[in-house]
């Protein structure tokens, strides 16, 4: 097939001459798959549902067939896992570099300045991380004009759906095993995906390195009650703590303080937490800014080779640029989770704003280049519906890195996430309801 610059590429499968009996079979088959092997979530329709077990479970949205991706890219993207992690740990163990990256920011945003604050207490009294668990989520966009690997964004805390993609995964393997032949597709080029096993692994490491065996594993979920009275805690994983909704009084601070304070496992500790910032992810792409952090040159060479255009709200030429072609543009601030970014036209009216007024609002957000990533047909599967929509893929890199002062005990990528959204929707998320979970088909 051509693609609109012209450039062969091997597409895995044309979906306009699949056979629509063919399609409802596979449709029929993966709904089963999904219900036996449990790729469900909550079903927000049902009243009980997360509140009782087992009871108003839905398939989890996916997409039918697996996304083809260039191997070499895959690839690519795999080897930047290690490094990453050594990065966000380097950054980590330089207070000052993130106090002062993000010291605009805190000014003019309450909810980093909070993290900022317990960042600068752990600092005055000099506590040190002698075991340092990182469980991280780099994602990616192939971008079309200039083919190349491009990164969205390294994730540090409550990197999501290690679970879930592993099972995507599998189901994609299993259809192609059965339906591969009359498609034209070969089951073993969906890559394997062992994240949640990597992940489980990395988090029992840090377990049995805290060296005490009645020590518990304290996971933070999101409305739930931080209970840590009377038991040792060994590992505390984050699965909330990135959103301010998620501090709803001074409590969740206090707690969020004391875990700080405490000798247990930070998954992510708080320097982990700010090292994955929109802003120090800027920072860390200006010039000479990453050799500070990395020794080795090829490995700073490919670091840098992924960077997408990232530019701090001070760099007036820049912001020029993006008044006239904001469409060329996304505005981030410091959040996590979807669904805060600034596009399209929304950018020029936020940008000229922010210049009218000329306060330090403009320190809460960075500007980052648009990535235009290939758009392809897709069979995407919601609430046992199947429909056919132009979309475009996001490719997650999941990292697990463990250190125990100078040694390393693990530093490796573990598995991926590919997301697939329609490709009208800026960003939708697939909770939100535009992006499927989705695995890859090696090209
Ligand atoms: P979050 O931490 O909230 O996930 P992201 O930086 O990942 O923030 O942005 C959310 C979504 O917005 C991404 O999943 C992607 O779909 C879209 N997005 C972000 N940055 C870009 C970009 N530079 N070009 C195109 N799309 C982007
Ligand atoms: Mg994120
Ligand atoms: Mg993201």
């Amino acid at each position: 097939m051509e693609t609109r610059q012209g450039i062969a590429t091997k597409e895995a499968l044309d979906l306009q001459s699949v056979d629509q009996d063919l399609v409802q079979k596979m449709v029929y088959d993966a709904l089963v798959w999904s219900s036996l092997h449990g790729l469900v979530v909550g079903d927000r329709s049902v009243q009980r549902s997360g509140k009782v077990p087992g009871v108003g479970l839905v398939h989890a949205p996916f997409a039918l067939l697996p996304v083809s991706f260039p191997e070499s890219h895959f690839r690519e993207a795999c080897e930047l896992a290690p490094i990453f992690n050594e990065l966000v740990d380097r950054v980590s163990l330089d207070g000052k570099f993130l106090q002062e990256s993000l010291s605009r920011t805190k000014k003019v945003d309450p909810f980093t300045s909070r993290l900022l604050d317990i960042h600068s207490k752990m600092l005055e009294l000099n506590k040190k991380e002698d075991i340092r668990l990182g469980l991280h989520r780099s994602d990616y966009m192939l971008d079309e004009q200039t083919k190349s690997l491009l990164q969205i964004e390294v994730n540090t805390i409550s990197s999501s759906f290690s679970g879930l993609s592993c099972l995507v995964s599998e189901l994609h393997r299993s259809l192609l095993i059965h339906y591969g032949e009359r498609l034209g597709l070969d089951s073993k080029k969906v890559p394997g995906n062992s994240a949640v096993i990597q992940f489980a692994e990395a988090m029992a490491k840090a377990w049995t390195e805290y060296n005490n065996a009645r020590a518990l594993v304290l996971v933070v979920v999101q409305s739930e009650e931080h209970n840590i009275g009377g038991q040792v805690i060994a590992v505390v994983y984050f699965r909330a703590g990135y959103a301010p909704t998620d501090y709803p009084s001074e409590s969740e601070w206090r707690a969020r303080l004391l875990m700080e304070q405490s000798s247990a496992v930070k998954c992510p500790s708080i320097s982990y937490h700010l090292a994955g910032t929109k802003k120090i992810q800027q920072e860390l792409a200006k010039p000479n800014v990453l050799e500070r952090f990395l020794d080795n040159k090829e490995d700073i060479a490919k670091v840098r080779k992924c960077f997408a255009g990232l530019w701090s709200l001070d760099d007036s030429e820049n912001v020029s640029k993006a008044i006239e072609n904001p469409e060329l543009y996304v505005m981030k601030p410091q959040r996590e989770g979807g669904g805060n970014n600034i596009y399209g036209e929304d950018v020029k009216e936020t940008l000229l704003r922010l210049k009218k007024d000329g306060t330090d609002e403009d320190a809460a957000y960075i500007l980052m280049q648009r990535i235009f990533p290939s758009v392809s047909l897709t069979f995407l599967m919601r609430d046992g519906i199947c429909h056919k929509d132009h979309a475009i893929s996001e490719l997650g890199i999941y990292g697990a890195y463990l250190r125990i002062k100078e040694k390393v005990i693990m530093n490796e990528q573990s598995g991926y996430l590919m997301r697939t959204k329609v490709a009208s929707s800026n960003e939708g998320g697939v909770a939100a309801g535009f992006a499927v979970l989705d695995s890859l088909y090696l090209t």
